[in-house]
């Protein structure tokens, strides 16, 4: 009898306690309650130094040449300014550096000009953009397409759409301008019509969209920058809708999904988009925290879908190149990433088989660009 009064006491405690357990919280121990006895470190202090001991292989440069789908830098380039990127370009063995900011119009013009009376030839492209200042109405994409028309043959190699579609840009009602709104289908035929890619960066981390809470990956991150914080506004969800039905609509032409589409966290969904759409690539621009953390999953992706991902790093720093050599390259265990906000955690390499580096690091960024100089590559 007092058994059972004992055990109906201990499930009535314990059932609670599970229940109310948040994510990523282990179960409580007997010693629940104890308080630390010491101040306990903010998440920016707390840097405890591994004890781990495993051999390291730091991949200072590409084993491969390299061409950068997704850089940014300015346009036009000045000599001196192109003199630094090209120190930092040669460190890393980045053959091509693709300037996605080249912007539209003039500008666009000077930019080209600019890089044809350089002393490094071939070696940076840029990609035009829309013209997306003031709002969307009738008429917009044909003028949209129409400079595109001539920015392409004016020498850009591409388009680069910033994430302010489908988050930013209004319609002239007020209303948010949708990623699939018929307007814009003139701008994405004229890619397909010049064969030249569309690179594009719809939403954000699907962290950005979440509850500013204890329980988000990326509160970190969040709190620093304001302008990251979409919890209130369009949902993650809705623009990855538009976004494909935009795929969908325009078969002949080939988008590359900035920063893996938003999916490098969920490669069971990226490979099913994969699957679905042939006219759709990746670039690994700034998720290299999501590869890093599953390497294994990982590994397998980039060789069962090896002609469909480029490389790229977006913000252009030389000295963190390396951590991509490492993870992509080698199967070293448990290092550190470059930036606390995108990941508090390690990264492990993997290992990939120089055919399919090959392709991530050119050959597949060659294939879909075809302006790009395709003399003097190592063949695959
Ligand atoms: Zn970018």
């Amino acid at each position: 009898m007092r058994r059972t009064a004992l055990a109906l006491i201990v499930l009535a405690l314990a059932v609670p306690l599970v229940a109310q357990q948040t994510p990523g919280q282990i179960r409580p121990r007997p010693a629940e309650g104890r308080e630390p006895e010491f101040k306990a470190p903010t998440i920016r202090e707390y840097r405890p130094k591994s004890q781990l001991v495993t051999p390291q292989h730091p991949v200072p440069r590409a084993k491969f040449p390299v061409i950068d789908i997704h850089s940014h830098q300015r346009t036009p380039i000045a000599p001196d300014e192109y003199d630094r990127v090209m120190k930092g370009m040669e460190a890393n063995n980045l053959q091509i550096l693709v300037n996605l900011s080249g912007g539209f119009g003039d500008q666009l013009h000077r930019g080209v000009e600019a890089l044809k009376a350089s002393k490094y030839k071939d070696r940076m492209v840029l990609f035009a953009n829309i013209n997306f200042s003031g709002s969307v109405g009738p008429g917009f994409g044909a003028t949209a397409a129409k400079q595109l028309d001539d920015d392409l043959k004016a020498g850009a190699m591409g388009l680069k759409v910033f994430k302010d579609l489908g988050m930013f840009v209004k319609k002239t009602n007020g209303d948010r301008l949708p990623v699939d709104d018929p307007e814009l289908d003139a701008v994405w035929e004229t890619c397909a019509r010049h064969n030249v890619p569309v690179l594009i960066h719809i939403a954000e981390p699907p962290a950005f969209f979440e509850p500013l809470d204890y329980t988000n990956e990326r509160w970190l991150e969040l709190a620093l920058y304001p302008d990251r914080r979409h919890q209130t506004g369009v949902r993650f969800e809705q623009l990855l809708t538009e976004r494909n039905n935009m795929i969908r609509k325009h078969p002949n032409t080939k988008f590359i999904l900035a920063h893996f589409g938003w999916h490098a966290n969920d490669l069971t969904r990226a490979g099913k988009l994969l699957d679905q759409y042939p006219n759709v690539y990746y670039d690994v621009a700034a998720v290299l925290y999501d590869f890093g953390r599953q390497p294994r999953a990982s590994h397998d992706f980039f060789v069962k879908y090896q002609d469909r991902i480029l490389f790229g790093k977006d913000s252009y720093q030389p000295d963190e190149y390396p951590y991509y050599w490492r993870v992509f390259e080698t199967n070293d265990e448990y290092f550190d990433y470059y930036r606390d906000y995108h990941a508090f955690w390690k990264l492990y390499g993997i290992g990939l088989p120089d055919a399919v580096l090959k392709k991530l690091y050119y050959a597949n960024a060659l294939k879909l660009t075809p302006g790009l100089s395709h003399a003097g590559w190592p063949s695959t």
